[in-house]
Formats: C-alpha cells, sequence, structure tokens
C-alpha cells in the first residue's frame, strides 16, 4: 500500500488561505483524521489529494510519486491516482441497483481483480448479502453508507479518501456504522484519510489524528496523545467544555480559583492559561488531609444529564485576586446530585488540566 504525503502545501480561493503550508504524511495501511471545525480547510486538502482541485503551491505524493506539484508543476489527472473517494453526500445512484452502485467504478476497468464475485463476497461479508439486486431507496441510511463505501473500495485504490462519510447518518446509527466501517477498512488495509469535525469519531477511528485550525496544523499525534497531550489551547478545547482559568507562575506552580496547580517549567512571573476539562474536577465532601489541594465551593446547580452529571459550582474564596471567583463547570460520572446550597470540596485533576504560557505583551 502507498503512503501518502503533503509538503508545505498551501490554498487560496480568492482572498481566503484555505489551507496554510500544511506538512502531513499518511503511511502505508495508516488510518489517519483529519479534525477540525468547519472551514478549517479538511475538505481542500482532500480534494487537492483528489485531483478535484489543482494545487497552486506545494506538493502531493502517493506512494512516493509526486501526483501534484504547485508552479508549473505536474497535476495528475484523478482517475490516474489510484484513489478512492468517498464524499459527505455519498449519494448513490438511484437507478442502479447495489450491485450495479458497487461495481460502478469497475466498468471501465479490464483486467482488474475485482469483479461481481467481489461484489458478492463484500456484500457478505459487511452484512448485506442476498442485496444486489435492490434498488438504494429500499434500504436504510447505514446500509446505503456501506454500500458507498464498498463502492469507493472496489477498484482496490491504494489510497482512501472520506469526507464526512457519517455525516448523513443519526447519532445512533454513526456509532454501529463506525464500527463496522473501522473493520471495512482494515480489512481493505487501504492508507486512508478521512475528515471529521467530530473528536469522539476521529478518536475511534484513527490510528492518527491531524488537528487543523484556520488551515493550520494545530496538532499532529496519536488519539491518546491529542486527547491527553493536547499541544495548545484549541486542540484542548476540541473534546468538549473546559474551565479556563488564568494565573500566574510562581515556583512552578500557580494558583487558581481550583487551587494550586502544577505549571513546571514556567518561569515566574509568567502569566499562564490553565484549562481545566469539565471532566478533571473532582468533588468530594470528605477530603482527604484536610483538604489540603482543594477549594471549598458551594453547588450553585446541579443536573442529571443520564451518564453523567452536570455541577456548576462557585468557589468560596478567591485565592488569586478579590474579584468575586468565577463559576466552575464539572461533570461527574453517575448521577449525584448534591444539593443545591450545599458546600463541598473540589479540586482540579492533573491529567485533566493542561497550562499554557500565555504570550508577554
Ligand atoms: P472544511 O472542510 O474544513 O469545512 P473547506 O476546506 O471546505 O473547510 O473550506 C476551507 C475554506 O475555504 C473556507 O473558508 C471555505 O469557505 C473556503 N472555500 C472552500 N471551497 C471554496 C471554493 N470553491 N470557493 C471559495 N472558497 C472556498
Ligand atoms: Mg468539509
Amino acid at each position: 500500500m502507498p503512503g501518502l504525503d503533503f509538503t508545505h502545501v498551501s490554498h487560496r480561493f480568492g482572498e481566503t488561505l484555505a489551507v496554510d503550508d500544511v506538512s502531513i504524511g499518511v503511511e502505508a495501511g495508516e488510518l489517519a483524521c483529519l479534525l477540525g471545525p468547519s472551514g478549517c480547510g479538511k475538505s481542500t486538502l482532500l480534494r487537492l489529494a483528489a485531483g478535484l482541485e489543482t494545487l497552486r503551491s506545494g506538493r502531493i505524493a502517493i506512494g512516493g510519486t509526486v501526483v501534484a506539484e504547485g508552479g508549473a508543476g505536474r497535476q495528475l489527472p484523478p482517475e490516474k491516482r489510484g484513489v478512492g473517494l468517498m464524499f459527505q453526500d455519498y449519494a448513490l445512484f438511484p437507478h442502479l441497483t447495489v450491485a450495479q452502485n458497487i461495481g460502478f467504478g469497475l466498468r471501465d476497468k479490464s483486467g482488474e481483480a475485482r469483479d461481481g464475485a467481489w461484489i458478492e463476497r463484500a456484500l457478505g461479508e459487511v452484512g448485506l448479502a442476498h442485496l444486489g439486486e435492490r434498488y438504494p431507496h429500499t434500504l436504510s441510511g447505514g446500509q446505503q453508507q456501506r454500500i458507498a463505501l464498498l463502492r469507493a473500495l472496489a477498484p482496490n485504490p491504494g489510497v482512501l479518501l472520506l469526507d464526512e462519510p457519517f455525516s448523513g447518518l443519526d447519532e445512533h446509527l454513526r456509532q454501529r456504522v463506525r464500527q463496522e466501517t473501522r473493520a471495512m477498512l482494515a480489512e481493505s488495509g487501504a492508507t486512508t484519510l478521512m475528515v471529521t469535525h467530530d473528536p469522539e469519531e476521529a478518536m475511534f477511528l484513527a490510528d492518527r489524528i491531524v488537528v487543523l485550525d484556520r488551515g493550520r496544523v494545530a496538532q499532529d499525534a496519536s488519539p491518546v496523545e491529542i486527547y491527553t497531550a493536547p499541544a495548545n489551547p484549541f486542540v484542548a478545547r476540541l473534546f468538549g467544555p473546559v474551565n479556563e482559568l488564568e494565573g500566574v507562575a510562581r515556583g512552578g506552580t500557580v494558583e487558581t480559583v481550583l487551587g494550586p496547580v502544577p505549571a513546571p517549567g514556567v518561569e515566574d512571573g509568567r502569566r499562564v492559561l490553565c484549562l481545566v476539562r469539565t471532566d478533571g474536577v473532582e468533588t468530594t465532601t470528605t477530603p482527604p488531609d484536610g483538604g489540603r489541594g482543594y477549594v471549598r465551593a458551594r453547588v450553585e446547580s446541579a443536573r442529571a444529564l443520564g451518564p453523567a452529571s452536570w455541577l456548576l459550582l462557585r468557589p468560596m474564596a478567591d485565592a488569586v485576586s478579590t474579584r468575586p471567583p468565577a463559576a466552575i463547570e464539572a461533570r461527574m460520572p453517575g448521577i449525584d446530585l448534591p444539593a443545591v446550597g450545599s458546600e463541598l470540596w473540589a479540586r482540579a485533576t492533573e491529567e485533566q488540566t493542561f497550562v499554557f504560557a500565555l504570550e508577554r505583551n
């Protein structure tokens, strides 16, 4: 299987710099996700790799062969790149049967290993045996999604490019279909670059996640690293609400409304931003060690979310300033609703707290 490499790729649409000096490499057989909010340049990168946009600056190579190069460089046409594509609106051809849809990309190929027998077997493997003669509109959304993926896989592409392939499905179905998709992709062995704006989806599917922020790579790392060691506030904020606490580093620690937070290696007097995930606020009514490292807080609101509970806490005293302390959001597993107005102890757990030195100005 070939790898897919972007080297110093930039792309403009008029005044908009959609992709800004991106260099990433997807290794052979790897499943990488491009993750980021709407408009950050994910689809543009995919379309550049597919050859649906003309590359103006930088270089894209598949299996070590340059397929697109800026300037007057080479631009291999899409059909010569050996890539499979599946887009957001993966619309199957309504007038073709399931088998004809899957075989669509095989029509013009001669001597390909994949044929009717492959389609039969592939349908069987994804639990859709005997649906080959049906028409798309008679199938569920999840079945249609799997067929669109088989259509992209049928020509046995070395590289698969998937743009938000689950966005047409409701939440419940997405979770099921992505498991099946993961299995199908692993089976195919194709080098895959998938676009999503859903961090959990990226975590679930990817071997590696490339986070994009306004056209630039914000972090390129394993899913676990992206979650546990975000490189900057943008990446830390991807996974849901965070409490944003500012303070000043002193002796490798910063005092916050949630108590002391370690800030190793940050010089004294430097302002820092502490991002504490709502899951990272620990509460207790019986703190160990007489409450050292904890702060007292009053419960302002407590709501059951189902699998978790949400609390709004008001720290009682602010070690940092004389201003009334900001409210803190906390999320804990299970249903555990302390009485509104009651007091408890709270602290920021180290694993879910991220400290970033702020620019001096
Ligand atoms: P994403 O897929 O991450 O949502 P896109 O790659 O589609 O983002 O778009 C990145 C930026 O480029 C956005 O600001 C978008 O409006 C702009 N853009 C994308 N395609 C075009 C186009 N064909 N013409 C003009 N601007 C575009
Ligand atoms: Mg997009």
